[in-house]
């Protein structure tokens, strides 16, 4: 991996050299706009888009990347109701439905990380994303990594609403995985704030 880094790489729709980052996953092309996923075969496409910042912050405005990841979940077997699925799929007894997943794409401490990805999965705050020309970097999670912090959410949200839980099976499968760049405040001694739904972290 480490000689690979060291490539120059060009982006695959318009040629304009692409700036990557040591270990990132991904890479955005501030020239045309085109995302694209690193990995063993090369740049495959990826879409990116941005969140317009809501709330007036202190200090540098930069984008930090999540994965959003669009699910469809079924779910076969619990022992207890809690109220997450209820509200989320329309109410009723419907046992299946959508999850759009906000998973934080960048490095940051296991709490902030679960706080980040839990508000914003259930506040689904970013209704129309949109290409900016802006530099977006720092893909310290992949994929695989995202799924599986979205399955570990999945079953975090469920156990929070009861501590009588006893069963929980369900399917989850993902229709389409994307990035998006959210805004963050970043204060003088390094702490962010993110601009929609202002949690620091
Ligand atoms: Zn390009």
């Amino acid at each position: 991996m480490a000689d690979f880094k060291l490539e120059a790489i060009k982006c695959r729709s318009c040629g304009s050299g692409l700036v990557v980052e040591l270990n990132d996953f991904i890479t955005y092309c501030t020239s045309c706009g085109n995302g694209f996923e690193i990995t063993e075969s090369g740049l495959q496409p990826i879409e990116i888009n941005f969140a317009t910042a809501a709330i007036r912050g202190e200090g540098e405005l930069v984008y930090k990347p999540f994965w959003f990841l669009k699910s469809r979940i079924e779910i076969l077997e619990r022992e207890s109701s809690g109220g997450f699925f209820k509200n989320l799929f329309g109410g009723g007894n419907s046992s299946s439905g959508e999850i759009k997943f906000y998973i934080p794409a960048f490095y940051c401490h296991i709490d902030s990380l679960k706080s980040l990805a839990t508000q914003f999965t259930l506040k689904n705050p970013v209704a129309s994303p949109q290409k900016f020309n802006t530099k977006i970097t720092g893909f310290s999670y992949g994929r695989e990594d995202a799924m599986k912090l979205a399955e570990f959410l999945l079953i975090s949200f469920e156990a929070e609403k009861s501590d009588t839980m006893k069963t929980f099976r369900y399917e989850i499968n993902f229709d389409s995985y994307e990035i998006l760049g959210i805004p963050f405040y970043k204060s003088a001694d390094g702490r962010l704030t993110d601009a929609i739904l202002e949690i620091t972290v």
